[in-house]
């Protein structure tokens, strides 16, 4: 695999904390399109710009996770059968901040991983 040059590389997977690429365009249902991107330990990424549509970006996460499956996008659980850490984006400082203290309409950073041992996982 070969890894791009970018600057704002300072990112870890909060998972793996293998170094994440920087998000990148994706094309999402009905033609619109989202920033976000993939670890390769499994977890997914969408980067909620202005924090105004988390409720948009959970559903573009859990799409991307799911390789557009809807169908299995909705028999899946949270806590059950996926993780969530939804993470502040410092983009001064390019880095995760403090995500308890998370401010209104900050840039967000939504991961997704599926559990391991969650029932959805096996039937891969
Ligand atoms: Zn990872």
């Amino acid at each position: 695999m070969i890894s791009r040059t970018i600057d704002d590389n300072l990112l870890n997977c909060p998972f793996c904390r293998r170094p994440l690429e920087a998000p990148g365009e994706i094309k999402a249902r009905f033609g619109s399109s989202f920033e976000g991107g993939r670890c390769e330990c499994g977890a997914v990424f969408v980067y909620d710009r202005d924090g105004h549509s988390l409720g948009d970006a959970y559903v573009d996460a859990l799409g991307l996770l799911c390789g557009d499956d809807w169908e299995r996008v909705w028999s899946l659980s949270p806590d059950e059968d996926y993780e969530v850490l939804e993470l502040a984006y410092d983009s001064r400082r390019r880095k995760f901040g403090n995500e308890r203290r998370r401010i209104a309409n900050s840039p967000v950073f939504l991961f997704l991983r599926l559990k391991e041992n969650s029932a959805a996982a096996d039937r891969e």
